[in-house]
C-alpha cells in the first residue's frame, strides 16, 4: 500500500470503524421508515470528532484535506446516505474556510473556534426555483446602520434542520438599484438580542421558522426542511462577502462550489459502491429454478452487474484526482467548473444506475420497502436535484468545446 492509502485506511479505522458503520447501516432503515433525524449517528460522529475533520491543527483539529474527507464521506455513505449527505453541509462550510485560509484569506477563521466549541453549520443557499443558485437570490438583505443585514425569504432543503446552530446564507441587497449586491454571511440560530427588543416586534422564534412539512422520496433522515427567514440577522462581523449578482470570480464562491460538488459526489459514489455489494449479495443468494445454479452464475446477471461496476469505477478515480488537485492548489482556471460539476453528475448518475442494478439483482425481494436495495434506489434519486442539473450543465460543457477561438 502507498503511504497515502495507508493514511486513508488509518483515518477510516479512526473515524468510521466497521462496527460503527454496521450500527449506522442498521439504523438507516429505521430512520428512513420513521422519517426522523439521525440523532444517534450524530452523537457518535460528534464524539468521534467527525465534525472537526477540516479544522486545521493550529486550531485544535486534525486538519484533514478535502481528499481525505471525501474518502471518509464515501465510506459513511455506504452505510447511511442521508447521514452522509446532511453532515456534508457542515463539513463543507468548514472545508471552505480551510481552503480560503490555505489560499491566504483568513477572514472567516472564527468558524474553526466555533466548530471546536460544538457549533453545527448548515448550508442555506437553495431557494424555490432559483436556478442562479449562488449567483442570485430571491431573499432580501436589508442593510442595517451597524453594517449587518436583515434577511427575509425562503431557503429550501436546509439539511440538518433540527440541529444546526449556524447557517450560511445569501440574500440580495437592492438598496442601491444601480448597484445591487449579493450578501453572503452566517445567521446564528441563538443570536443574542434577536428577541424583539430591537423594536421590530418580531420574536426570535419567528425570525427563523423551520417548515413542518418533510415527507420526501429519499434521504429522509437528512431532514432538509425549508427555512423561512423573517428579518433574520447577519451580524456585521458575520458578513462574509458582498458581490455583484451574476458570475464574478471570488474565492468564497469558488471554495463553496468545489466543496459542494466534490463532497456531494462523494456521497453518491458511496451509494453506488454499496449498491454494487447489495447487487452481488442478491445474485449469490438466489438460485435459478430453470438453470439450477445460483443467479451469480447466470451470464445475463453477471453482465448486468459487470456493466454497472464498469460505470462506477471511473467515479471515485475522478473525485480523487480533482480533490487532490484542489488540495494541492492546482489552477485549472476555467476548467474547474467542468471538472467539479462533471464529477458530481457522473457520481449521481452512477448511483442511480447501480441502485437500479441492485434492485434487479435482488429481485422482487429487493422491491420490499424494508429492503436496502429499495431504500438505496430512493436515496440515489435525490441526486437528480442537486444544482446544477445536467440540463443546466450542458451549455457549459458544449461551450468549452464549441465556443472557443480555435
Ligand atoms: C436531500 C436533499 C438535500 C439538500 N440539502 C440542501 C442543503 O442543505 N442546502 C441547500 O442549500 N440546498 C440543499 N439541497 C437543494 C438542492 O441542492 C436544490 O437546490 C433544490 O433541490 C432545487 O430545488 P428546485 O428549484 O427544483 O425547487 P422547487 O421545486 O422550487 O421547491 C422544492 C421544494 O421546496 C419547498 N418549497 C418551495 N417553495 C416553498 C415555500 N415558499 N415555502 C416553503 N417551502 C417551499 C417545497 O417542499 C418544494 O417541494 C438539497 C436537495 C436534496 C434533494
Amino acid at each position: 500500500m502507498t503511504d497515502r492509502e495507508t493514511r486513508h485506511a488509518e483515518l477510516a479505522e479512526r473515524y468510521l470503524p466497521d462496527d460503527r458503520l454496521d450500527r449506522f447501516r442498521r439504523r438507516a432503515g429505521a430512520v428512513d421508515r420513521e422519517n426522523r433525524f439521525f440523532d444517534e449517528d450524530l452523537v457518535e460522529l460528534s464524539e468521534a470528532g467527525y465534525l472537526e475533520l477540516f479544522v486545521p491543527e493550529e486550531f485544535g483539529g486534525p486538519g484533514l484535506t478535502l481528499h481525505e474527507v471525501s474518502r471518509l464521506q464515501q465510506r459513511l455513505a455506504t452505510a447511511a446516505p442521508a447521514t452522509a449527505l446532511a453532515i456534508n453541509m457542515h463539513l463543507m462550510c468548514v472545508g471552505v474556510v480551510r481552503a480560503m485560509c490555505a489560499r491566504g484569506d483568513r477572514s472567516l477563521e472564527y468558524v474553526f473556534a466555533e466548530v471546536m466549541e460544538g457549533e453545527i453549520f448548515a448550508f442555506g443557499i437553495s431557494e424555490p426555483a432559483n436556478d442562479w443558485v449562488l449567483q442570485g437570490s430571491k431573499t432580501s438583505a436589508v442593510p442595517q446602520p451597524d453594517g449587518g443585514y436583515l434577511l427575509s425569504g425562503t431557503k429550501i432543503f436546509t439539511s440538518l434542520s433540527p440541529v444546526w446552530t449556524r447557517l450560511i446564507v445569501h440574500g440580495l441587497d437592492a438598496s442601491d438599484p444601480e448597484a445591487p449586491q449579493l450578501v453572503y454571511g452566517f445567521i446564528e440560530r441563538d443570536e443574542p438580542g434577536a428577541d424583539g427588543a430591537d423594536g421590530s416586534g418580531i420574536d426570535a422564534c419567528e425570525r427563523i421558522v423551520v417548515s413542518d412539512r418533510w415527507d420526501v422520496l429519499g434521504m429522509r433522515g437528512s431532514q432538509s426542511r425549508a427555512t423561512i427567514l423573517r428579518e433574520a440577522r447577519i451580524r456585521p462581523e458575520r458578513v462574509a462577502r458582498r458581490l455583484p449578482p451574476g458570475r464574478h470570480p471570488d474565492l468564497l464562491t469558488f471554495a463553496i462550489t468545489s466543496h459542494f460538488q466534490l463532497l456531494i459526489a462523494s456521497v453518491y459514489a458511496g451509494v453506488a459502491r454499496r449498491a454494487l455489494d447489495v447487487a452481488a449479495a442478491g445474485l449469490r443468494g438466489r438460485t435459478s429454478a430453470k438453470a439450477g445454479v445460483p443467479l451469480a452464475e447466470v451470464p445475463e446477471h453477471r453482465v448486468r452487474l459487470a456493466d454497472a461496476h464498469l460505470e462506477f469505477l471511473a467515479v471515485p478515480a475522478q473525485i480523487d484526482a480533482y480533490a487532490r488537485d484542489f488540495d494541492e492548489l492546482v489552477d485549472h482556471g476555467q476548467g474547474w467548473p467542468l471538472r467539479l460539476v462533471g464529477a458530481r453528475i457522473a457520481a449521481a448518475t452512477a448511483a442511480r444506475r447501480c441502485a437500479e442494478t441492485a434492485l434487479m439483482c435482488t429481485g422482487g425481494a429487493g422491491f420490499d420497502s424494508d429492503h436496502e436495495a429499495s431504500r438505496l434506489y430512493r436515496e440515489a434519486a435525490a441526486g437528480l436535484f442537486h444544482p446544477p442539473s445536467a440540463d443546466a450543465a450542458r451549455p457549459m460543457l458544449a461551450a468549452a468545446l464549441l465556443d472557443t477561438d480555435e
